[in-house]
């Protein structure tokens, strides 16, 4: 499998607002960031869609650019697929989000360095009082 078949089965899927996420046919592990073989050397994932919840597992509030024109602040996070706890995924959070807290995927933002997942809090979830 190469890098553009994972992008388009992740993005696509990701862009409708479902988390499809790639597992070794053999054993069933998920496979995080895929490589081209498996965890047992198969020659093809299987993609599997899992509930897009997720638990936040880090955080951190970026203030200064990474690159020259990048909106500034926003926040990055590690959530974990409540679905695939061994999985990290790379995500921008919104809201006021704690670690530990229950997320839900709300899109995908085009940014000039591709796409990037979003999370926010759940929608069944009252929000987080606010410390100002
Ligand atoms: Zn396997």
């Amino acid at each position: 499998m190469n890098r553009s078949e994972i992008d388009e089965e992740f993005w696509n899927a990701a862009r409708e607002g479902r988390l499809r996420l790639p597992r070794c046919p053999c054993c069933h592990a998920w496979w995080w960031y895929p490589l081209d073989t498996g965890p047992c050397h198969a020659a093809a994932y299987e993609w599997v869609e899992i509930p897009t919840t997720s638990l936040v597992f880090t955080r951190t509030d970026v203030q200064r650019a990474f690159v020259p024109g990048q909106a500034v602040p926003f926040t990055l996070a590690l959530v974990i697929p409540g679905a695939a706890p061994v999985v990290r995924l790379v995500v921008r959070l919104g809201g006021e989000a704690a670690i530990g807290d229950s997320v839900d995927l709300k899109g995908v933002a085009e940014t000039e360095n591709g796409p990037v997942l979003v999370f926010g809090a759940r929608s069944d979830q009252s929000s987080r009082p606010t410390s100002t």
